[in-house]
């Protein structure tokens, strides 16, 4: 048997763990792999080499992905599609492990209509924003890049007595917000499921003044527009009279050395996509839920929505 994997659309810390065990496992299973450069864009120009035990040697501590990724316009065409298709069947490969968030699902869907090839999906997003899993590979690592900042902030809002708004990312969820929001002790939270509440943030600013608090950090998600926090900032001085600084923090949340969690993460979602595959399992992702491997349809994985924990979005309520 001759397999492929690749890596697509956003870069997310842990991806090099799934790649190293699904490589490790298959050779042990006596199946080649075929590593895919450059996600959907090395599939269509046939971009592609054969991994080895040596290639995935020294990865698995690494951030970003030794296959690298890209956007492919070209992928969301019948055409772009038509062409990967050929390109898998030309090469041999009869099952594609496809490493990605919501919009690799996606086009890894509608490739499989058009091709024989077996898929199976690995979620990798730092958003944790895809069905199917409590948690993407990525995640923990962008959460815990996040609370690191929040922490150095806290010292320099302490001692300024200033309102620090802290920009994480988050396009249409407010995962990273909650989790890093939670650790960090952030007194707000801005995200995408719940309407911007300027008065709320204030009114919790004045309250806690009143109770003698000498600073306050408020968590906002990025959305679509990174530096959405700035208006927010302003709107909340002008209404408050308290100083407020922003701090952006980007593409740092991206990279680095993966946690312990995603790596063991994605090392067991990488071995059970091998293993999927040489059982005939097409067409579903791979994730965990409960301590558990579960396999979900990829349709699912982005018409079903992951709902934030109800009872973190209670807590940060109360404990401001
Ligand atoms: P992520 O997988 O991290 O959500 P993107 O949304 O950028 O990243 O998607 C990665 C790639 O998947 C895109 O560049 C494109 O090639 C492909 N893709 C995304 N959405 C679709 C779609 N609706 N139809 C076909 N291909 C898609």
């Amino acid at each position: 048997m001759r397999i492929g994997i690749l890596t697509s659309g956003g870069d997310a810390p842990g991806m090099n763990a799934v790649i190293r065990a699904a490589v490790r496992v298959a050779l042990g299973n006596g199946i080649e792999i075929i590593g895919i450069r450059r996600g959907y864009t090395g599939l269509i120009n046939i971009d592609v080499l054969p991994l080895t035990r040596d290639e995935v040697s020294n990865i698995v501590h690494t951030g970003g992905s030794i296959l690298e990724s890209s956007r492919c316009p070209e992928f969301e065409t019948e055409l772009g599609r038509r062409k990967a298709a050929e390109s898998l069947a030309h090469q041999g490969i009869e099952g594609l492990i496809l490493i990605g968030g919501d919009g690799t699902f996606r086009g890894g869907a509608l490739l499989a209509e058009q091709t024989e090839i077996d898929i199976i999906g690995v979620p990798g997003t730092i958003d944790n924003d895809v069905y199917g899993t409590d948690f993407t590979i990525g995640f923990d690592t962008a959460v815990n890049c996040a609370l690191q900042a929040i922490d150095r902030i806290r010292d320099t809002a302490r001692t300024f007595e200033r309102v620090f708004f802290v920009e994480v990312m988050g396009r249409r969820s407010g995962f990273i917000a909650l989790h890093a929001g939670m650790a960090g002790g952030a007194d707000s939270l801005v995200i995408p499921e719940e309407p911007l509440g300027v008065e709320d943030i204030c009114r919790r600013l004045i309250e806690g003044h009143r109770l003698g608090k000498k600073s306050a950090i408020v968590v906002v998600a990025e959305k679509e527009n990174p530096g959405y926090s700035y208006q927010i900032a302003q709107e909340v001085t002008r209404i408050t009279g308290f100083e407020s600084r922003v701090c952006v923090l980007g593409h740092v949340q991206r990279g680095g050395n993966p946690t312990a969690a995603d790596r063991v993460l994605g090392t067991v979602l990488g071995a059970a996509a091998v293993e999927a595959l040489t059982e005939g399992k097409k067409g579903h992702m791979v994730g965990m839920v409960a301590g558990k491997l579960l396999y979900t349809p990829l349709r699912d994985t982005w018409e079903k929505k992951k709902e934030l924990n109800p009872r973190l979005r209670e807590l940060m309520q109360m404990l401001w």
